[in-house]
This record gives C-alpha cells, sequence and structure tokens, in this order.
C-alpha cells in the first residue's frame, strides 16, 4: 500500500495532525484496505478459489474484500449476522460486486462458518478465509508498517507525536500500532477510543492480538510494558456499535465545513468526538496530536441520508 498523507488539521492548545488512511487507493480506503491488502497477497501465493469472510452489511471490511476478490475473479461470500444486516452502501456495493451474503442470526455465524468452509473443500474446492475486520496477525501486521510511516514523516518533519489517537474495533488497528511502539521503544501514548466493546474484554482482546504477533515474530518484550503501552479507553461508546447522540453529529458537521473532512458516527466520528473530550478531560496542552483516519467514507453517505441513525438516541 501507499505511504497515506499526514498534514496539520488544526491548532489551537494542542498541534493536532491527521493520518489519512481514508485516503488508501482501493474502493474508498480504510484500515480494512490496509489488512486486506496483506491477506490477499498470500491469497496471491496460493492455489484459492474462493474467499469466505463475514461481517455486518455496514461493514467496510467487506465491502473490501469482495472488491479485492472480484479483481482476482475469485467468488466472494460473506456471512453476515441477521441483527446487523441493515441496507447500507457498503451492501449495495458488495451485491454489485457479486458477492454472496449469507444472512444468519448471531449465534450461528460461527456454525454457518465452519459448515460453509467444509462444504466447499468436500467438493474440492480451495476456500481462503479471512476472520471478520482482517483480524489475526497479518492485520496486526499492516499497522506495524502504517506506525512505521509515521515514524518516517517524524523523522522527516522533526515533529514527535505524544499521543495517537483512533477507532478502536476488533482491536487489530491499534494492536499492531501498539506493536510497532514496543519493537521501537518510543514513549508516547497511543489510545483507543473503543467504539462498542467494554474494558476489561475490548482491552484484552487488543492484548492478545499484541502477545499473538510478538511471538510469531519471535520478539520479546516485557510484559509490564505490554500492559502499560495498551490504553484503552471504553468512556466514549455512547451506548455500543453504530449508536451516536448530537455531540458526535455536532463533531462530524464542524468538522466536514471546517476541514472538509467526512467522518461516520459508528467510527471515525465517534473517535475523534472521544478524542477531543479526552483532551479536555485530561487538561492536555502543548501537545503534538495525531488522529488516525480509519477510512469508512461510504457510511458518511449512509449518514447524510440518514440511514445511520434508526438507533439514535
Ligand atoms: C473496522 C474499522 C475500525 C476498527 O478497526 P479494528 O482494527 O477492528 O479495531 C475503525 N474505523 C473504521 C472506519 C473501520 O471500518
Amino acid at each position: 500500500m501507499l505511504n497515506t498523507p499526514i498534514y496539520k488539521l488544526d491548532e489551537n492548545e494542542n498541534k493536532l495532525y491527521i493520518k489519512r488512511d481514508d485516503l488508501l487507493p482501493f474502493s474508498f480506503g480504510g484500515n480494512k484496505a490496509r489488512k486486506a491488502e496483506k491477506f490477499f497477497n498470500e491469497i496471491d501465493k496460493g492455489k484459492y478459489d474462493s474467499v469466505v469472510t463475514y461481517g455486518s452489511g455496514s461493514s467496510n471490511h467487506g465491502r473490501i474484500i469482495a472488491n479485492m476478490a472480484k479483481a482476482r475473479d475469485l467468488e466472494c461470500i460473506i456471512i453476515s449476522p441477521e441483527e446487523a444486516s441493515e441496507e447500507t452502501f457498503n451492501t449495495e456495493i458488495m451485491r454489485y460486486l457479486g458477492a454472496k451474503i449469507i444472512v444468519t442470526p448471531a449465534p450461528y455465524v460461527a456454525k454457518t462458518i465452519d459448515d460453509l468452509l467444509l462444504e466447499l473443500n468436500s467438493k474440492g474446492r480451495k476456500p481462503y478465509f479471512i476472520q471478520g475486520g482482517g483480524h489475526g496477525n497479518l492485520g496486526t501486521q499492516a499497522y506495524v508498517d502504517c506506525y512505521g510511516e509515521i515514524k518516517e514523516y517524524e523523522r522527516k518533519e522533526s515533529i514527535n507525536f505524544d499521543y495517537i489517537f483512533l477507532a478502536s474495533g476488533t482491536g487489530a488497528t491499534q494492536a499492531g500500532l501498539v506493536c510497532g511502539q514496543l519493537i521501537n521503544a518510543d514513549n508516547r501514548s497511543i489510545v483507543g477510543i473503543s467504539i462498542a466493546r467494554k474494558n476489561p474484554r475490548g482491552r484484552d482482546v487488543i492484548l492478545n492480538s499484541i502477545k499473538e504477533y510478538l511471538e510469531s515474530e519471535h520478539l520479546e518484550i516485557d510484559p509490564s510494558k505490554i500492559e502499560q503501552k495498551t490504553i484503552f479507553t471504553d468512556e466514549y461508546i455512547c451506548g455500543g456499535y453504530g449508536k451516536f447522540n448530537l455531540e458526535i453529529e455536532r463533531v462530524i458537521e464542524t468538522s466536514y465545513k471546517k476541514y472538509g473532512l467526512p467522518l461516520d458516527p459508528t467510527y471515525t466520528g465517534k473517535a475523534f468526538s472521544g478524542m477531543l473530550s479526552y483532551v479536555k478531560d485530561k487538561g492536555l496542552i502543548g501537545k503534538n496530536i495525531l488522529f488516525i483516519h480509519t477510512g469508512g467514507t461510504p457510511l458518511y453517505f449512509d449518514y447524510l441520508r440518514g440511514v445511520s441513525d434508526v438507533e439514535n438516541d
């Protein structure tokens, strides 16, 4: 993947920078594009004839996987939990790309995947399975790479980011960034703003991803350092996945009007709003802060169209 732009967005008590991973040049970009590239490098090395993954109807991951599969003429099958299968632009794009979407109640997702993989294999097919959200060491690696891009920018511009903020969901994005920091023994705070999961589970999943990655790379890092550097706050989840409030809506509106920056209420808008609250709550002043825009541009259009506020509270 190409290096994405980093630039100064605003300056008040702190200097606020942004890294635009939403501008990755494939299918409206985002962190799912950065992760998926790693999985498809593996796919390109094998003789696979299909790709199986899972994700909701509004999943950015589903869109990217469907598109990368289509580009290779591989069949793409996406298992989607019934509870989160609202029609969004991402669903439309997945269909448009010819992905087969199998909707099943959430408790049956795992079994549906197992059965499907068994069935395909028994027919002599060769499916490649990708975890939801591009979870796993390859997904983590994608954000170790991203951390490297941030370091390179810092070197070139003689700047040091004291804080890095991002929307944290399944945690692979944050795990990769934290691994990058641990490997480089840097001293800063990487703060994952949870968009759904609560502590301790949300943070535990990230810790597991970090440990799994470091182990696979045969890297030994002091466990207390790993604990100390994994900062995951669930204070701004606003009632759960996809839920948002007036404050988040105001941040989305301001950000577009002031910076021409699209944010969505499920991920980046919630995280950006959470970051502003965090900075205020902790009284941060005179810091260099980097926000990573993790993508989700189609969700911004859903928001404009009024689709994603059905559960607005
Ligand atoms: C999936 C997603 C996230 C969360 O990434 P994780 O690696 O699952 O934590 C953040 N922002 C956007 C736009 C996403 O699509």
